[in-house]
């Protein structure tokens, strides 16, 4: 996710402090430019090249609500209780239709739930220019308490290829000398216990193998902040 092109917004969305059983649409907009607007990944697009710069990749739009204490899950998707009256979120007047987990019953009667809720995809919704994002909702007491601390927004993807990650990483290649001093770094572990006792790790057993594969690494890749001493294999990690 690279911006919010809309929201984010809390729900029950612009009530005004008035609440009636009444189902009317607010609307609100936001403004794609034609340039942004292009970047939109389209089927018939060619591949990015491995070396194509950030702000030219291609995007996707995608219309997600999370509990306002999960906005910093990325993809985890939370919709309104199904058993709200009306919920509808309209996209240039398009009703989106929301991915959600189903519920059944099962022969004694209890319910059970089958995957999981999941964001939308919303960017063939997606005009050039001025945006019209129209939100239904019963404000009924009821209605509100469930619609309540959903955070809903349209969010901004980049869609990177295996290639432009692959040229990524591989462009960031470190050199004998800032890795043997990363080493130095990372092996040098001294903490104070408890009692004010120094602990120094003096033998330690490095893998040579990935820890997806188990096969011997030939490319090795590390996370850039990473405090692990093993590294793993660029492209298995990337495939994972
Ligand atoms: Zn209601
Ligand atoms: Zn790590």
């Amino acid at each position: 996710v690279i911006n919010n092109a809309w929201g984010p917004v809390m729900l029950p969305y612009d009530i005004h402090g008035t609440r009636t059983s009444a189902v009317y649409p607010v609307t609100n907009t936001f403004y794609v430019s034609p340039e942004q607007h292009s970047r939109i990944l389209r089927s018939c697009m060619s591949k990015p090249k491995p070396d194509t710069p950030e702000d030219q990749l291609p995007i996707t739009y995608r219309l997600i609500c999370r509990k306002s204490n999960c906005m910093n899950h990325e993809n985890m998707c939370d919709w309104p209780d199904e058993s709200i009256h009306v919920f509808e979120v309209l996209i240039n007047s398009t009703s989106v239709k929301l991915h959600r987990k189903r519920s059944y019953y099962d022969r004694d009667n209890y319910e059970h739930y089958e995957g999981n809720d999941s964001s939308v995809e919303v960017s063939n919704l997606i005009v050039a220019g001025v945006n019209k994002v129209g939100i239904k909702q019963c404000s009924c007491d009821g209605c509100y308490k469930k619609l309540n601390d959903h955070v809903l927004s349209i969010e901004v993807q980049l869609r990177e290829t295996r290639d432009v990650i692959l040229y990524w990483a591989r462009s960031q290649l470190i050199s004998e000398a800032v890795g043997k001093a990363l080493v130095r770094q990372l092996t040098n572990v001294q903490t104070y216990s408890g009692d004010d006792e120094l602990i120094v790790t003096s033998n330690l057993t490095i893998d040579l193998r990935c820890p997806y594969t188990f096969t011997r690494i030939k490319e090795p890749a590390r996370g850039l902040n990473c405090r692990h001493l093993s590294c793993f294999e660029l492209c298995n990690f990337v495939d994972a």
